[in-house]
């Protein structure tokens, strides 16, 4: 059986000394041991920007794909191999502002597969512009001198409108929450989103550490909250600005894409008198 060391590859991060980003693949790598996987079982795909590197980082199958666009290529890679794992990932400018279409409409296929997306609130690669996680009136000295004047996304209200059935929110320094929010989603049977808080020390000098620790509610706070309340996630999130951290909301009834997919299969083919196993079916 696979333990962490397994899931460790001899690529050094190229990230800057501090960045969120060094938990985040710390965290997958200790949930992928922790849930049994193998490394052969497991595939990350990529997006652009720094936290797009991170399927280099992690020995498993790695795919960088383009930006915006890892959503695409991961329910692809699941559809056609769906005895894999598939972790998506990529930061918030590439998921939530040109990938922002494949966000919503991998929520409401609900494929199994986990989007952990690594949140810093500006764009890192290209040296500090807003992104759309940036709060409204956010400064950086070259890009936006006077403040920007468009309002931050809401990723988490959108994900729980466009049906999502799993999501949760955690943040770079708490690497016990963050690994057991990971496994959590890869055990979950549907899409799982999962926004970390992960800092850009080098650009963005609002949204630090200390701010994260000041501003974030965790979930703990409240004992009689129930992830499996959809109005009582809606309100919570909309009560603490989206800063809430833990397990936000889980359906486990709804049924995935994939057995979706299959049950369809069946019917079309009952009138035929035709009966397949899943076995056969994935040979189709
Ligand atoms: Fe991380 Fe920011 Fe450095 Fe990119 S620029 S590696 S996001 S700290
Ligand atoms: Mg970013």
């Amino acid at each position: 059986m696979a333990t962490l060391k397994d899931f460790r590859n001899n690529v050094k991060p190229n990230w800057c000394p501090g960045c969120g980003d060094f938990s985040v693949q710390a965290a997958i790598q200790r949930a992928a041991a922790n849930v049994g996987l193998e490394p052969e079982n497991l595939a990350i795909v990529s997006g652009i920007g720094c936290s797009g590197r991170i399927s280099g980082y992690i020995n498993a199958y790695g795919f960088h794909g383009v930006h915006g666009r890892s959503l695409p290529i991961a329910q692809g890679l699941k559809m056609a191999n769906r005895e894999l794992t598939v972790i998506a990932s990529g930061g918030d400018g590439d998921g939530f502002a040109i990938g922002m279409g494949h966000t919503v409409h991998s929520i409401r296929r609900n494929i199994d597969i986990t989007y952990i997306v690594m949140d810093n609130q500006i764009y890192g690669l290209t040296k500090g512009q807003p992104s759309p996680r940036s709060a409204e009136g956010f400064k950086t000295p070259k890009n936006a001198p006077g403040g920007s004047i468009e309002s931050a996304l809401a990723p988490l209200e959108i994900a729980l409108s466009a049906g999502a059935t799993f999501i949760a929110q955690s943040f770079s320094s708490n690497l016990k929450q963050l690994t057991s929010l990971i496994e959590q989603g890869l055990n979950h049977k549907g899409f799982s989103l999962i926004n970390v808080f992960s800092p850009c020390v080098t650009f963005n000098k609002v949204n630090t550490y200390d701010w994260f620790k000041e501003n974030i509610v965790d979930l703990e706070e409240f004992p009689d909250y129930d992830p499996s309340n959809r109005v009582m996630a809606m309100t919570k999130l909309m009560e603490t600005n989206g800063m809430l951290t833990g397990l936000i909301y889980q359906d486990k009834v709804k049924k995935n894409y994939e057995e979706l997919v299959y049950g369809f299969k069946q019917e079309s083919l009952a009138g035929q008198d035709i009966k397949i196993t899943e076995e056969e079916f994935d040979k189709l």
